[in-house]
């Protein structure tokens, strides 16, 4: 074949044809591996959807470590989350109700934030209304206060032990500390550095050696130079 010049039209047309004769004509359906015209959204032999791979990689590129620095420098993470906001509220509308777990690797395991388009405060405070509900769904076991207009009520589990008056409020937390005691609980770990500051700081009582946790340590820390 003549090699063809600039000017040639063609020779023009001789390579848009080599062109074409290169470029795949088909793919393979990622699912179940028939072959597929390379523009295929939907694969005509199993229904499923072909990955958008090439264009998904092109936009991934445009995003480098100095976007990154940008968006540290300019403090504008704010709109990467109107973004996600953004992204999440489409999901919801379809009906496939998103929830995204934004996660941090820290020295105690891993942190994780979580963003989702429902109003689940708005849901939690439904639920906490009736404290029936409420105590049926409490995955934890240790002594808890729930808080109405009209009273306090001490529980245990799913189990009511007191109601006292909503002014008393601020006695609810000794008696809570107070079922802890009388009833040698253990203290749920989530909590336990709470309970062990209230118990050394407000009660005034010892604690034992293998509640030192650093976590505990650290509170105190904290709380020490918070008072002081
Ligand atoms: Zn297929």
């Amino acid at each position: 074949m003549p090699r063809p010049t600039k000017r040639s039209l063609a020779g023009k047309k001789n390579l848009a044809a080599a062109a074409v004769e290169e470029m795949p004509t088909q793919k393979v359906c990622s699912f179940c591996k028939e072959n597929i015209g390379v523009a295929t959204k939907t694969c005509k032999h199993c229904g499923t959807k072909q990955p958008a791979k090439e264009r998904l990689e092109k936009q991934k590129e445009k995003f480098t470590a100095e976007w990154k620095e940008h968006q540290k420098k300019n403090c504008s993470i704010n709109k990467v989350y109107d973004a996600t906001n953004l992204l999440l509220h489409k999901w919801n509308l379809l009906e496939s109700h998103p929830v995204l777990f934004l996660s941090k690797k820290t020295k105690n395991g891993i942190v994780a934030e979580f963003l989702c388009p429902w109003d689940i405060e708005a849901e939690a405070e439904e639920t906490s209304e009736d404290p029936d509900g409420f105590l049926r769904q409490r995955p934890l076991s240790c002594p808890v206060v729930l808080v109405s207009e009209d009273n306090c009520m001490i529980a245990i589990g799913n189990m009511p032990v007191t109601t006292f008056n909503a002014e008393r409020f601020n006695e609810g937390l000794l008696y809570l500390m107070a079922y802890y005691y009388a009833l040698h609980l253990t203290y749920p770990k989530c909590i336990s550095t709470l309970l062990s500051v209230l118990q050394t700081e407000i009660l005034q009582d010892s604690i034992h050696e293998q509640d030192l946790t650093p976590s505990y340590k650290k509170a105190i820390g904290e709380w020490k130079s918070f008072i002081e």
